[in-house]
């Protein structure tokens, strides 16, 4: 995985946060939590925008859309958001992406979850109150949360950046037990505290409703193009053109690979083609699976179910790997035939998500590639209807939650 090495590894867009908040120091206005409204060194684009008003300590009451059961439809419920830590930040919210794994939880797919359940882990938002020693934001910084909210700091894998893979386990920000001992609820919600450590700068270029699914969507995929080196002269292929998928796309052609989408569904080749990828396998009964054996440097599987991925794999080339970033439900696992692995030494390896430093860097790299999301917002009460559009394979390709309508 390529991780910056800079001990300050955050973005060109934090460090302009990191900039302002050094302004503030230095006028001796840094006291945060304070109500800093306005600042009179803010001179940036981001800055002459109007900031969002500071709203004190907390704890914060926010209005979530909750599951009440496995099946039932979501329904609004208030929570309370706790007050500010020393690190945390308050972030108002404008979006949340809606991802399959928030359907597969709350269908306890994974695994029997408690209720009500609030979900979304594709938040996005703006700053607008920060503990007294958060140090990395400001009051109206426009920002992003992933997946995960906080975890150890101190095993191998989160000194070196992966808290994805925290050997502690790290805290998921939703349906998650909290260092409180409550369970996490996620971001379709109008209000969240995070630790700093675990949000993100969106740079100025990127539109909060498109920031929301890069912080799941975007950087899952993008974890595993950069672990395998995708890049300029690789042939590789994405199986499965949905929300990660049309990611995958977009992002493997900008580093310079040449992209192949498998799909079932014929008519998304053309938008395939529109994202980027030089050719599309429709993958059906009479698909010519042989055509293109031994084609693919890496294949990076998106499917969020059980398929058969016996024909896939033969197109790798020697010693090439077919990843999968879609996890399925656990009481319906994906298999594959015994002979299929040894023709060509393939292997088959996951990947989940990617650290704090890493979801910087992908998200800096799409405002430099100009990569955005398709996406269609919808209202909080819109929610249970597209989940069952995101399960037919209707969404085209990100619902976004306008958590404020
Ligand atoms: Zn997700
Ligand atoms: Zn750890």
């Amino acid at each position: 995985m390529t991780l910056p090495t800079d001990s300050d590894p955050r973005s060109s867009s934090a460090a302009t946060d990191r900039s302002r908040r050094d302004s503030l120091t230095a006028s001796g206005l840094a006291t945060v939590g304070l109500a800093i409204t306005t600042h009179p060194a803010a001179t940036s684009a981001q800055a002459a925008r109007t900031p969002a008003p500071s709203v004190g300590f907390g704890p914060y009451s926010a209005e979530g859309m909750a599951a009440y059961s496995p099946t039932g439809p979501l329904k609004r419920q208030t929570i309370q958001r706790r007050a500010l830590g020393p690190k945390d930040v308050a972030i108002k919210l404008h979006y949340c992406g809606v991802c399959h794994s928030d359907i597969h939880t709350i269908h306890g797919d994974w695994g029997p979850i408690q209720y009500p359940q609030i979900v979304g882990h594709e938040l996005a938002g703006e700053v607008v109150a920060l503990g007294a020693s958060a140090a990395q934001f400001r009051v109206g910084s426009r920002v992003g949360v992933g997946c995960m909210v906080n975890s150890c700091r101190h095993c191998a894998e989160c000194t070196a950046g992966f808290e994805q893979f925290c050997e502690n386990g790290n805290t998921q920000t939703y349906a998650s037990k909290d260092r409180d001992g409550s369970i996490t609820q996620g971001g379709y919600s109008t209000f969240v505290v995070v630790d700093e450590d675990f949000v993100v700068a969106v740079p100025e270029s990127i539109d909060l409703a498109e920031a929301g699914p890069m912080m799941c969507a975007g950087i899952t995929v993008y974890s595993p193009l950069r672990r395998w080196n995708v890049g300029p002269g690789k042939n590789i292929a994405v199986s499965g053109l949905g929300g990660l998928g049309h990611m995958a796309v977009k992002i493997a052609a900008a580093m310079g690979a040449d992209v192949t989408v498998i799909t079932t569904s014929p008519g998304k080749a053309p938008d395939a083609r529109r994202f980027g990828a030089k050719d599309v396998i429709v993958s059906h009964t009479r698909t010519d699976w042989e055509k293109y054996t031994r084609s693919f440097d890496f294949i990076l599987d998106t499917v969020p179910y059980r398929y058969n991925i016996d024909p896939i794999i033969p197109m790798l080339k020697r010693d090439a790997t077919l990843c999968r970033v879609g996890v399925g439900k656990l009481a319906d696992p994906n298999e594959f035939g015994q002979m299929v692995l040894v023709g060509a030494r393939n292997a088959i390896a996951g990947s989940n998500t990617g650290g704090i430093r890493e979801t910087q860097e992908m998200i800096d790299f799409c405002a430099l590639h100009k990569i955005k999301p398709e996406i269609a917002k919808i209202p909080m009460s819109g929610i249970y209807d597209a989940w069952s559009k995101v399960v037919a394979k209707q969404a085209r390709y990100r619902f976004v939650v306008d958590v404020n309508a």
